[in-house]
């Protein structure tokens, strides 16, 4: 199911031009357009799933395929061994913006804790 209103769907469909770095048959992952890191990808199941307060028991592949699209994608990126951060913010407290679950991959530098 995907939306023709939401960004990440038009990314994942091609519709929006974005500098994708991996594609599955359920999950796309592109570079952030606004990087917070040497390395920030945003990764997303095909499926129009609009936050993770809205995930169902069914979701738990998928959203287990990001962890390991993350790994993956860290490896690729040079950044497994120093260390890397996933980042998913669910609800506009969090900072969601965008209402399409999608896993941040960051790092590259070192990472401060709390995060803000
Ligand atoms: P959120 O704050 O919802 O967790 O993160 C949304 C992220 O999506 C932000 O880091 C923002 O820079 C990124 N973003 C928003 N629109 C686009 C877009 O059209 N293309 C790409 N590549 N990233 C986007
Ligand atoms: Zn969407």
């Amino acid at each position: 199911l995907t939306e023709s209103d939401c960004p990440f769907c038009r990314i994942a469909a091609g519709d929006i031009p974005a500098e994708v770095v991996l594609t599955t048959p359920d999950l796309v992952a592109f570079r952030d357009i606004n990087p917070q890191a040497p390395t920030h990808i945003l990764i997303i199941p095909r499926e129009h799933i609009t936050t993770v307060s809205k995930l169902r028991p069914p979701d738990a592949e998928i959203m287990g395929k990001l962890f390991l699209a993350a790994r993956e994608l860290a490896r690729k990126e040079g950044i497994d061994e120093d260390g890397f951060r996933m980042v998913v913010n669910a609800g506009v407290d969090a900072g969601q913006t965008v209402f399409h679950v999608h896993m941040h991959l960051l790092g590259g530098r070192v990472m401060g804790w709390p995060p803000g």
